[in-house]
């Protein structure tokens, strides 16, 4: 065993699957399980399969080429909009893939005749959030040049909010896609079948039963590997936000006061540290810093300690509380979205599968 290491439960992933999928059920959706926080890890993976989902999502190829490998037979989405570079890739590896460029499309429908291939296309909508889609009005025009294509199929329509502009989802904004999938339908006489109505922020419409009927698909990552939703970061009924433990070793364990004897100028980052006198404090130094995860994504477990700061390789903890904490002691920690995305990268950080 290493140290730092993150103890990832598989028996809670599943179980957390199970539980969103319980949630989704009822509504008509289904799941698509999304591994990029934990490079598609088939391990992991293969816990949301074991709880259900029968697709599973990722923004990048190389992930999406471990999760082939592991499981031939599941289709695969690619998240990130397919670079004109990765067409290839793309139609080999994804059985469908977000899009929201017409020579994209065009690439990716002459690929997949190049591959005697049908590749699956969802059309992205950009309903404010301002990051990937095409915008409402451009939709028809849009539509109308993908139909013809030949070696791909038009699938349907999807949306991704909460993400850059923070745009939470509503019935208004969903309602809307599924309104202009209806007027699409009308219009060229075709079926949409698919209308994926974003990640694990549409997820708080569920639990208040406000999901717009027609939307049959959300792609969840957060709230499975998280147990919560990301309006408001709250967990979901019945799942558990502990599937993931970060634990990290004691160096050293001694009293000190709480701010610096000198004169203060820059950090190892750039930045002139302020500190406020809390009088001599018990800090304990860790063997986990910047390098390893990114320590704002760190919250300690045991309620009596409290991070201080960090450099790229150390973590410096409160000890004031646990006067039993001593070095060689290991502490334990949650993690937000971005410290285990940080922690899942880093090649320091030894993974432990329980
Ligand atoms: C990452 C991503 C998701 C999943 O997001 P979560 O918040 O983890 O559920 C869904 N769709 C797209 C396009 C993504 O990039």
């Amino acid at each position: 065993m290493g140290l730092p290491e993150i103890i990832i439960d598989l028996n809670k992933i599943r179980q957390n699957t199970e539980t969103v999928l319980a949630l989704a059920r009822p509504f008509g959706i289904e799941v698509v399980g999304v591994t990029k926080v934990f490079l598609g890890e088939p391990r992991i993976a293969g816990a949301m399969l074991a709880g259900g989902v029968r697709m599973l999502a990722d923004s990048r190829l190389e992930n999406l080429f471990k999760l082939k490998q592991a499981f031939p037979d599941v289709p695969l989405m690619l998240l990130r909009l397919p670079g004109i570079s990765q067409v290839e890739e793309t139609v080999r590896l994804a059985k469908v893939s977000l899009n929201s460029e017409i020579r994209v499309l065009e690439a990716l429908a002459a690929e997949g005749r190049n591959q005697g291939k049908v590749h699956g296309v969802i059309v992205m909508v950009d309903l404010g959030d301002l990051r990937e889609g095409v915008w409402p009005e451009d939709l028809p025009d849009f539509i109308g040049q993908v139909l013809p294509l030949e070696g791909i199929k038009l699938q349907g329509l999807g949306v991704n909010l909460a993400c850059y502009g923070g745009v939470v989802p509503t019935e208004a904004n969903l309602g809307r896609l599924v309104e202009l999938a209806a007027s699409l339908e009308e219009k060229f006489e075709i079926r949409l079948p698919v209308i994926s109505g974003g990640n694990s922020a549409s997820l708080p419409l569920l639990l208040e039963q406000r999901m717009p009927a027609d939307v049959n698909q959300l792609r969840v990552g957060e709230g499975i590997v998280l147990g919560r939703e990301t309006v408001k970061r709250q967990i979901i009924p019945g799942a558990a936000g502990d599937a993931f433990t970060l634990r990290a070793e004691i160096l050293e364990a001694h009293e000190k006061p709480s701010v610096p004897i000198g004169e203060v100028g820059q950090d190892a980052f750039g930045q002139v540290p302020a500190f406020v006198d809390e009088g001599r404090r018990r800090r304990g130094i860790l063997a986990l810093g910047r390098q390893d995860v990114p320590t704002e994504g760190l919250s300690p477990r045991d309620g009596r300690l409290k991070i201080i700061g960090a450099s790229s390789d150390h973590l410096i903890v409160d000890l004031s509380g646990a006067s039993e904490l001593e070095i060689g002691s290991v502490l334990e920690f949650d993690l937000s979205y971005g410290g285990l995305l940080g922690a899942m990268t880093s090649p320091y950080v030894h993974k432990r599968y329980i």
